[in-house]
Parts: structure tokens; C-alpha cells; sequence
């Protein structure tokens, strides 16, 4: 993620899994990928809808959190083939777009949000460098990025060999990098923005700065 050179770390699931010593990301080699078509049967084999009370109950948990900040734009940046979340926030009054690759690829390059969220998505990202970077610009300035997606397992920032290797999210071949606190400070400090919230287990806020007023000279 941060172009790092990752070292090797593990196998499992008939892949290679590297972490990166600066940003503690860990990935899956591009090579080991499954196919973009792949991907997408995948995709649509999940149960991401409005009946799914599980899914919604997830989404409810983090817009709790949300509501506590003054947002009034959201985009939902990849939100899949249902856009749920968008559904849920309009119902809030809040208004939102969403945007996914594959579903909804039309993205409005002029707008900017109070909000921007990734639920279930930065697990998916094969540029992640890339991707942040055209995410972050579409965050406001004194606005949001919400990151949901389910770290690996640490103890006091510590890897933890044994429950990796049981660990079911990185089953699924889907997911080709993973993120713990650590990763979502570095990336907090990279971009400038500051860590809000965080609960150490599958849900980051950043805040992106306004801009320093310029003094006269
Ligand atoms: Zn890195």
C-alpha cells in the first residue's frame, strides 16, 4: 500500500500472504489474484440487501458513529450491486451518491462530500495507493473518510501468527490485502488527515485538515 518492498509472511488458502514493515499492510502478490470476472460472480453471489437484517444491523452500527459528525453529502465508494448504505443515509436526509467499479461506475469527478465511506471495499483493492488517493479527493476539506473493513488479527500491535491462520475473512479469495490500527495510522499520517475514531477491530473514521488560514506576511 505504502510501495514498500513487503517481506513474505505466510501461506494458506493456496496463496502467499507478504506484510509491509512501514505500513503493516498485509497483501496477497497480484499473481495470486483471482480474475476480474471472477471477482465479479463473487460479487453478486453476496447477500448485501435491504432483507438482510445482519448486513443492515452492521451499517446501523457505524452510521450511529457517523451521526455524531456534521455531514449533510456522502458518496458510498464501492458500494456493490445494492447500495444499501446509500439507501440508509438518505433516509437521514443526508444526501448520497454511490459509486462502485463494477456496478456503478459513473463517478462525478467535480463533486466533493462531507463524507466519504468504504464499507467492505479496501479489502478488495488491487491499487490501494490509487484507489486512497482518488478517494481522499473527494473528501471535503474538514470532512470525513469511513473505513470499514475487518483487521487482521493483532495483540498490543502484534501479529498473531496462529489466529491468522484461522482467521476466516482472508478466505475469501476476494479479500487481497488486509489492515490493522497501525496501517490506518500510517495512512493517517501520510495523507495528512486525522484518525477520529477508531475501534481497533473493523472501523477507522479519518478527518481531512481545512486549509491554514495564510496569515498576512
Ligand atoms: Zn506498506
Amino acid at each position: 500500500m505504502c510501495g514498500f518492498s513487503a517481506d513474505f509472511l505466510t501461506l494458506g488458502e493456496n496463496r502467499e500472504y507478504w506484510l509491509c514493515p512501514q505500513c503493516r499492510a498485509i497483501s496477497v502478490p497480484a499473481e495470486l489474484h483471482i480474475s476480474p470476472d471472477d471477482e465479479v460472480k463473487r460479487y453478486l453471489e453476496h447477500e448485501n440487501s435491504l432483507e438482510s437484517e445482519g448486513y443492515v444491523r452492521m451499517f446501523q452500527e457505524k452510521i450511529d458513529i457517523l451521526q455524531t459528525y456534521p455531514i449533510k453529502s456522502a458518496l458510498d465508494y464501492g458500494c456493490g450491486y445494492e447500495p444499501v448504505l446509500k439507501i440508509l443515509l438518505t433516509r437521514l436526509g443526508i444526501e448520497a451518491d454511490g459509486y462502485d467499479p463494477n456496478f456503478f461506475p459513473e463517478i462525478r469527478l467535480d463533486k466533493r462530500y462531507d463524507l466519504v465511506i468504504s464499507t467492505e471495499t479496501f479489502e478488495h483493492f488491487r491499487n490501494p495507493a490509487e484507489e486512497i488517493q482518488r478517494i481522499i479527493d473527494r473528501v471535503v476539506p474538514g470532512g470525513y473518510l469511513a473505513i470499514m473493513t475487518r483487521f487482521y488479527p493483532t495483540e498490543d500491535n502484534r501479529f498473531q501468527p496462529d489466529k491468522f491462520a484461522n482467521w476466516y475473512y482472508k478466505r475469501d479469495p476476494t479479500h487481497i490485502i488486509f489492515y490493522c490500527t497501525k496501517t490506518f495510522q500510517w495512512l493517517a499520517e501520510n495523507i495528512g488527515f486525522k484518525m477520529v475514531f477508531n475501534n481497533d477491530h473493523d472501523f477507522v473514521v479519518l478527518k481531512k485538515p481545512l486549509p491554514t488560514p495564510v496569515g498576512k506576511g
